[in-house]
C-alpha cells in the first residue's frame, strides 16, 4: 500500500501526533491508503513555514517570469504523470476514469499555464497618467497578499488544488492547502512529486490533509495567514466568513447552487436532452453547478421528459476504473443517504420520480450498490417545492415547466444560489437575450459544464464571493499599492497640502 505524507517546511512529513486515517474506494469500500491526519499543531507549523517563506524566502523576490517557468514545470511533471494522478484521482473519488483522465489532470495542467501566462504578462506596476496635484509622479504597483490557505472539496479534489494553488503561487504568495478528507490523496501525492523535483524553495508549498473542523478552521483563523480561499459547501462557507473576519482576510468562496437550465421550444429536443443530461448526471450530480433544474417551455414539455426519461434510464453505471463506465458511485454512503432522503422528499412532495429513484441491480460483483444510485428525474416539480431550492449534490433532476420566457427568468432567478445556468435554444439572440438576465456568474448556451483557466467562475448570492480563474482569478491574489512620489525634495511651499491648512506648519 502506498504511503501519503503531507508536505510542509519543503518535508515530507507525517502529523506530529503519528495519527492517520483511511481513505477508501467508494465503490467497493475497500481501503486504498492511510494519510496522516494533521491537528492544529501541523497547520501552525505549516503556515510558520508560509509566513517565514513569504517574509525572507526568494518566491516573492522573483520576476514573474522567473515564477511563470516553475508553474510551467509543475503543470509539465503533471502531464508526466497523468496516467498515475488519474487512477489516484478516480479510485479515491469515485469519479470515472474517463473524467479523470480527460478533465481532471489535464485541467489542472492548463490552471498552472494559465497562471504561468498570469505571471509572465500582467504588468506589476503601472505608471498613473495626469495627476491632479502639481508635480507628482504616481504609479501603482501589485503586490502579492502573503500568506494563502485553501480549504477544498471532494468532488474535484486534483483541479480544486490547482485553482488555488497555482494562481496563490503565480502572483508571488505562498500557500498551505488542505484537501477534503475523503479525497487527500492526489494533493498528497503532487505535493511529494513537486518537492522530489525540488522545484519550490522550503514553505513555498504546504499540504497538509486532516479534518476541517481543527485544520481547516485554523488555515481560516489563524492571523499570520493573509487570505482564504474556500471551496465547499455554504454553510461552512459562512463559518470560513466568521473565522477570516477575526483579522478581517480578504476570502473568496465557491459555495453551492442549484442551476436552472432552461430548454426552450425552438430548441433541438436532441441536442437539448444530451444537454440536459449531461449537465445534471455528470459525476453523479456531485458538481457545484449541475443544471439540476431543467426548465421546460410547455410547447415541447411532453416530448422532452419523456426523452430525458429514456436516455437518463440507458446511463450505465459502474466501476469508475472501467473506460465504459459512464456513472461510479457517489463519494460515500453519508451522501449517498442524503440522496435517498431527498428523493423520499420528493415522493412526498411531487410523486413517484419518472426514472430511476432506486440503486442499480445490475452491478458486476465486487461492487456494492448501496454506493450507487440511479439517474432520477422528478417531473411536473414546482419550483417552491423543496427538492428544487435546497441543494441534494446528486443524480436528481427537477424539471419544471414554464410558458413565456419572461415566467422562465424569474423561475432560474427563484433561488439563494446563482453559480451557473444553461439555456438550450437554437435562436441564439433569444437565448443570448436570456443569459443576459440570469442571476448568475456562468451561464451556457446550447452546452453545459465547460470550464477553461481563460474564464473567471465564481457566483452570484450565496453561491460565494469572488471570481477564480480568468484575470480576475490573478487579481484576487495581489494587492495594490499606489505610491506617490513629489520630486521636489527640499522646499517648505512645494507641499500641496499647505493649500488646504490655512496655518504655518
Ligand atoms: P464541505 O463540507 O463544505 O467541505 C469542504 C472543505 O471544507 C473540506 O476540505 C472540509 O474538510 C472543510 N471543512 C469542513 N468543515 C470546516 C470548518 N468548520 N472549517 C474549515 N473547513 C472545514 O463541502 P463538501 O461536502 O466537501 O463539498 C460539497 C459542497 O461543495 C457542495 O455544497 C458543493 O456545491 C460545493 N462545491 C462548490 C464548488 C464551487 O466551485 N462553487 C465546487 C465544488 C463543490 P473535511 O473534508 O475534513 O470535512
Ligand atoms: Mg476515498
Amino acid at each position: 500500500m502506498a504511503e501519503y505524507k503531507m508536505l510542509i517546511d519543503g518535508e515530507l512529513v507525517g502529523a506530529a501526533s503519528g495519527e492517520t486515517f483511511a481513505t477508501h474506494n467508494p465503490a467497493t469500500g475497500e481501503k486504498i491508503a492511510d494519510v496522516p491526519k494533521a491537528d492544529r499543531s501541523d497547520a501552525e507549523r505549516a503556515i510558520a513555514a508560509a509566513r517565514r517563506a513569504f517574509d525572507e524566502g526568494p518566491w516573492p523576490r522573483k520576476s514573474g517570469k522567473e515564477r511563470a517557468d516553475t508553474l510551467r514545470a509543475i503543470a509539465q511533471l503533471i502531464a508526466d504523470n497523468s496516467a498515475e494522478l488519474s487512477e489516484i484521482e478516480s479510485r479515491d473519488g469515485g469519479g470515472t476514469i474517463r473524467k479523470a483522465m480527460l478533465a481532471d489532470i489535464p485541467g489542472a495542467q492548463s490552471a498552472f499555464e494559465w497562471f504561468a501566462q498570469m505571471a509572465e504578462t500582467q504588468p506589476d506596476r503601472i505608471d498613473l497618467e495626469g495627476s491632479p496635484f502639481p508635480a507628482s509622479n504616481n504609479y501603482v504597483l501589485f503586490e502579492p497578499l502573503g500568506v494563502c490557505t485553501g480549504i477544498i472539496p471532494w468532488n474535484f479534489p486534483f483541479i480544486m488544488a490547482s485553482w488555488k494553488i497555482a494562481p496563490a503561487l503565480a502572483a508571488g504568495n505562498t500557500s498551505v492547502l488542505k484537501p477534503a478528507s475523503f479525497t487527500s490523496l492526489s494533493a498528497l501525492r503532487l505535493a511529494e512529486l513537486i518537492a522530489e523535483a525540488d522545484l519550490l524553495p522550503p514553505g513555498v508549498l504546504n499540504v497538509i490533509s486532516g479534518p476541517g473542523g481543527t485544520v481547516g478552521e485554523e488555515l481560516a483563523a489563524n492571523p499570520m495567514v493573509d487570505k482564504t480561499a474556500f471551496t465547499g459547501s455554504t454553510e461552512v462557507g459562512r463559518r470560513i466568513m466568521q473565522l477570516a473576519s477575526g483579522t478581517v482576510k480578504p476570502v473568496t468562496l465557491e459555495l453551492g447552487g442549484k442551476s436552472a437550465n432552461i430548454v426552450l421550444d425552438d430548441a433541438d429536443l436532441d441536442q437539448a436532452a444530451g444537454g440536459v443530461l449531461w449537465g445534471t448526471f455528470m459525476h453523479g450530480g456531485q458538481v457545484c453547478e449541475s443544471g439540476t433544474r431543467a426548465l421546460v417551455q410547455r410547447g415541447i414539455y411532453d416530448e422532452f421528459v419523456n426523452l430525458l426519461a429514456e436516455r437518463a434510464a440507458a446511463i450505465n453505471l459502474g466501476d469508475q476504473l472501467d473506460m465504459n463506465t459512464d456513472l461510479g458511485p457517489l463519494i460515500d454512503r453519508s451522501q449517498v443517504e442524503t440522496v435517498e432522503r431527498y428523493v423520499a422528499l420528493g415522493r412526498e412532495e411531487v410523486g413517484e420520480p419518472i426514472v430511476g429513484g432506486a440503486h442499480p441491480e445490475d452491478l458486476a460483483a465486487g461492487l456494492d450498490p448501496n454506493a450507487f444510485y440511479r439517474p432520477t428525474i422528478f417531473a411536473g416539480v414546482d419550483n417552491q417545492a423543496r427538492i428544487a431550492q435546497e441543494e441534494i449534490f446528486g443524480p436528481v433532476l427537477c424539471v419544471i415547466p414554464f410558458d413565456t420566457d419572461d415566467e422562465a427568468i424569474a423561475i432560474a432567478n427563484d433561488s439563494i444560489y446563482g453559480l451557473a445556468g444553461g439555456v438550450q435554444s437554437g435562436n441564439l439572440e433569444r437565448a443570448e437575450s436570456m443569459a443576459s438576465r440570469m442571476r448568475t456568474g456562468t451561464v451556457w448556451i446550447n452546452d453545459y459544464h465547460l470550464i477553461d483557466p481563460k474564464r473567471p467562475f465564481g457566483g452570484y448570492k450565496q453561491s460565494g464571493i469572488g471570481r477564480e480563474l480568468g484575470t480576475q482569478g490573478y487579481d484576487i491574489y495581489r494587492q495594490a499599492k499606489h505610491v506617490h512620489v513629489n520630486p521636489e525634495t527640499s522646499g517648505r511651499d512645494n507641499h500641496f497640502h499647505y493649500s488646504l491648512l490655512s496655518g504655518n506648519i
